[in-house]
């Protein structure tokens, strides 16, 4: 079977230059849009995506107000800064990088946030409004996923949809924006007790597990669509996913590839969540 690369790069381009339309006439109109990106430590993973989503605002026309703080930082410290900017009418949208340092207690910041201002979608206000289908803001990863489907013209309207993984970033809000969008929706997870039954009922199958080539072809229907969230670096430095591409690609309809599938779509929505909050 010919199977369809699913093409996260193109359609994150293409969702970019969307937003940098809109806010070239938002700027005409004499709105500005700004975000604050808040990092505490130098984590080098965090480091990367910072400057990603720093890249991105520049592309697109957000000011970004950068925030890197030293891992000493205090709780109170950060919940301080976080104050400063849900009440500087000037920022519209606040990014605190994920992961903290230990001495931080994440669920506390996450909360901290104004969810007027809570652009990565992680405030439990944002999530409830999800889960009853009101306005607010999505989590980007599922809210990339589900654009990559629609703009490759994949139906998920009254499909078995399956997810392996149940975490509060991506496997929970994915099931919701799936079944939000007709999916028939089914969540695994450690304890799911024969994953491969469960799986090779999916036409379209999202992987977010954390374990590198974990599903591989006899967890999958014959022409399923599949979506790959993990994200991993082998010893060669090289990048992949926790589907084995090579093993589940033949098998399937259309396939993300890692990287280049979801990964980029991530930021796009990150930069959709900016553009909307200039509305709030
Ligand atoms: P978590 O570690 O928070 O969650 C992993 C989930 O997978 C858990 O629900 C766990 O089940 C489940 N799981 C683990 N092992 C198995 C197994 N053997 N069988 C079935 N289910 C299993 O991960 P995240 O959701 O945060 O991330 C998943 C992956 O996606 C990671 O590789 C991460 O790097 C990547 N990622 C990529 C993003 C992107 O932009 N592309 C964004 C976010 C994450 P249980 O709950 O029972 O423990």
């Amino acid at each position: 079977m010919m199977s369809q690369i699913i093409d996260g790069k193109k359609i994150s381009q293409e969702i970019k230059d969307e937003l940098r339309e809109k806010v070239s006439e938002l700027k005409e109109q004499g709105t500005e849009i700004a975000l604050a990106v808040i990092q505490v430590g130098e984590d080098p993973a965090s480091s990367v995506y910072v400057r990603n989503k720093k890249r991105a605002c520049e592309y697109i026309g957000i000011r970004s107000v950068s925030y890197e703080i030293p891992e000493t930082t205090t709780q109170e410290e950060l919940l301080a800064i976080i104050d400063d900017c849900n009440n500087d009418p000037e920022i519209n949208g606040i990014l605190v990088q994920l992961p903290l340092p230990e001495h931080i207690d994440e669920d506390t910041v996450i909360k901290a946030i104004a969810p007027e201002k809570d652009v990565d979608g992680f405030h439990p206000q944002s999530v409830g409004a999800m889960t009853i289908g009101e306005p607010g803001f999505l989590p980007c990863t599922p809210a990339g996923i589900i654009q990559l489907l629609k703009r490759s013209d994949i139906d998920i309207e009254g499909k078995e949809c399956v997810i392996v993984g149940r975490s509060n970033i991506v496997g929970k809000p994915m099931a919701l924006l799936l079944l939000r969008e007709n999916g028939t929706v089914t969540i695994c997870h450690s304890r799911t007790k024969d994953l491969r039954e469960v799986t090779k009922r999916a036409d379209i199958l999202v992987v977010a597990i954390g374990k590198p080539k974990f599903i591989d072809a006899s967890y999958i229907k014959e022409g399923a669509v599949v979506i790959d969230v993990g994200i991993h670096r082998n010893q060669e430095n090289k990048l992949c996913g926790d589907v084995d591409y090579e093993s589940v690609a033949p098998h399937t309809s259309a396939i993300t590839p890692v990287p280049g599938g979801v990964g980029p779509m991530t930021i796009a929505m990150l930069m959709n969540n900016c553009v909307e909050s200039a509305g709030k």
